[in-house]
């Protein structure tokens, strides 16, 4: 079902309590913000809202502060960040969401303002397991303004009262950026161009489980790496050494591969490996092909699957890219992950990568705008990957 965007709603001289996803990376030594991705890509809506004559009044969380008023949680240096990204636009800053000061706050604000909320989490109603006290939680929100719009994609797999309930409330639409990424994962899961190719990496096979499921009925190739692939290999009697190995997972992992086989799908793990005698840069480090000695670690696709999955990539209709190929963070280990990136970026076809690490990879190859769609979801991405319904999207689908 079509999701209701923002553009279809008549703002002009309303109030729109606007939920985004402003729970940026902050500097703890310096207090500054120190990537700020989440909150440019959400500036189209704003800019849209405020240049249709709209007052603004921000909701978002910030990290996961566990008493209310911790400065180090606080909102407030967002808001500044956020009137510097918006020349010419006045920003104001609310040390409170709900009660009669914020109210007062919402109630002066002209068109073309914006008052940026404190931190939800620092209220508990926010997140309270307790449906009725996040509902009347979300009315006090509410009543700061007369239209409800969501822009928040990286909580969208939360229930929380100002994703949910506030939706339930007011009128409420889709941001331009919400909107944006579930169009193009809707677009990957329905209709993908093919051959569609997923490249799945990272750390555990037990956290991407649902998602390999989902992906071995909707992909044609997938390509495995990083550490999982280590239990995929064992669990087919190819010796890992003392590579990351989930041993409650070998029967799945074996299952899944016999999965990919009933279908017909290609599921393809690396034929070699960087391996080290230990987890550092500083350990002796060597590339062996199909098994991993005793008293090495597998830390890295080797060269020979880097050629191999780069040669697929390029040719793929549609790329999906979620989780790195091997420890990226160190640097003797990073040249599978960003030969993913540049392969991709070769691709002529659709190319989605999908949060978390892979993003955080992406950037320091520089290629983001390479792709078509960098998404600014982690879980959220992996829930709607996994097949799951994401109660910040069904909400608004009512
Ligand atoms: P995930 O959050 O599951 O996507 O996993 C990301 C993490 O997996 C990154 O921090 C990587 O360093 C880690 N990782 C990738 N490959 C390996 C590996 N071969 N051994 C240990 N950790 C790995």
């Amino acid at each position: 079902m079509a999701l209701p965007s923002i553009e279809q709603a008549d703002v002009s001289g309303k109030k729109v309590l606007l939920r985004v996803d402003f729970n940026v990376p902050i500097d703890k030594n310096t207090g500054a913000i120190s990537d700020d991705t989440r909150i440019v890509k959400t500036l189209p809506t704003i800019e849209l809202l405020l240049n249709r004559g709209a007052a603004l009044i921000l909701v978002s969380h910030l990290g996961r502060p566990e008493k209310k008023g911790d400065p180090a949680f606080s909102l407030r240096g967002v808001a500044s960040h956020l009137e510097k990204l918006l020349p010419g636009r006045k920003v104001y800053f609310s040390p409170e969401a709900i009660g009669q000061p914020a109210e007062e706050l919402a109630a002066r604000l002209l068109p073309g303002e914006i008052l940026v909320l404190e931190n939800i989490r620092f209220y508990e109603e926010e997140t309270s397991k307790d449906e009725k006290v996040r509902h009347e939680f979300a009315k006090k929100l509410c009543k700061l303004a007369e239209i409800y719009a969501d822009d928040a994609f990286g909580a969208a797999h939360r229930a929380h009262a100002s994703i949910y309930e506030c939706a339930k409330i007011l009128p409420s639409y889709a941001g331009l950026l919400l909107k944006k990424e579930i169009d193009i994962l809707e677009k990957l899961m329905l209709d993908p161009a093919r051959p569609f190719v997923a490249v799945i990496g990272g750390a555990k096979v037990s956290t991407k489980l649902a998602v390999l499921e989902n992906l071995l009925a909707k992909a044609d190739i997938l390509l495995i790496g990083g550490a999982m692939a280590y239990t995929f290999l064992k669990s087919r009697l190819v010796e890992v050494g003392n590579s990351l190995v989930e041993k409650d997972y070998l029967s799945q992992a074996f299952q899944i591969i016999d999965k990919a086989a009933f279908l017909k799908k290609e599921f393809l793990l690396p034929e070699d490996h960087v391996v080290a005698s230990e987890f550092s840069e500083k350990a002796k480090i060597k590339t062996v092909k199909k098994a991993i000695p005793e008293g090495f670690m597998g830390m890295d696709i080797g060269p020979k699957t880097i050629d191999r999955y780069s040669a697929i990539i390029k040719k793929a209709r549609t790329v999906l890219w979620n989780g790195p190929m091997g420890v990226f963070e160190m640097k003797k280990f990073s040249a599978g992950t960003f030969a993913i990136a540049k392969a991709m970026a070769k691709c002529k076809g659709v190319t989605v990568v999908g949060g978390g690490d892979s993003v955080a990879a992406l950037a320091q190859t520089g290629l983001e705008h390479k792709m078509t769609h960098v998404s600014t979801g982690g879980g959220a991405t992996l829930e709607y990957l996994e097949g799951k319904k994401l109660p910040g999207v069904a909400v608004l689908e009512r």
